[in-house]
């Protein structure tokens, strides 16, 4: 069985993951969405479950695809459940060096057995980013058009503003 793995921190989901989850979900017989903590990025605005939870609503419609969270680094989590790749996405040229080093570094550690893939973005949710989601709701700005309508509410919860939830767009 072909298994892909997809770790990112999703805080929260947006789109373009989303686009990515079922892109990636064509290719492997099961896609494994890993929400994990990145130590590089201030604090969550969403706890692990919730972003799990999340996730799950918004691919519930995908059979193959699991949401799971982990503390660890991916390549132990790859070694522990025998996964040989990783699925990441690319927007533009900025994310490319940071994956790429990611990427590589994965590589060594794996001492050669876990290869990652990229996914390059739908051109629609190329300027899509949860920290660009997590700015525009902290000024109660629109961000229907970025993640599911659920996701949305919940975002604008969490920075105090009541909204009504809306259809995805
Ligand atoms: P991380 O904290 O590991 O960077 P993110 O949740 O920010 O996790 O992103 C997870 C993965 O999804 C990364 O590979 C990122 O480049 C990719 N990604 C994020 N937004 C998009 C998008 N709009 N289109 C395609 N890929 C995306």
């Amino acid at each position: 069985m072909k298994i892909g793995v997809y770790p990112g921190s999703f805080d929260p989901v947006t789109f373009g993951h989303i686009d990515v989850i079922k892109r990636a979900s064509k290719m492997f017989d099961k896609i494994i969405v890993l929400v994990m903590y990145n130590s590089a990025k201030a604090s969550p605005l969403f706890s692990k479950d919730e972003r799990v939870n999340m996730i799950r609503e918004a691919t519930k419609d995908l059979d193959n695809v699991v949401v799971e969270s982990y503390d660890g680094l991916t390549i132990d989590y790859c070694k522990a459940n025998d996964i040989h790749i990783i699925v990441r996405g690319l927007r533009a040229i900025t994310d490319f060096e940071y994956e790429l080093q990611i990427a590589q570094t994965n590589k060594e550690l794996s001492h050669g057995l876990v290869d990652t893939v990229f996914l390059t973005t739908s051109i629609r949710y190329s300027y899509l980013s949860s920290s660009t989601v997590r700015e525009i709701a902290s000024y109660n700005g629109d961000i229907y058009p970025c993640v599911p309508g659920f996701v949305a509410k919940a975002v604008y919860e969490k920075f105090g503003f009541d909204h009504i939830e809306q259809g995805d767009m």
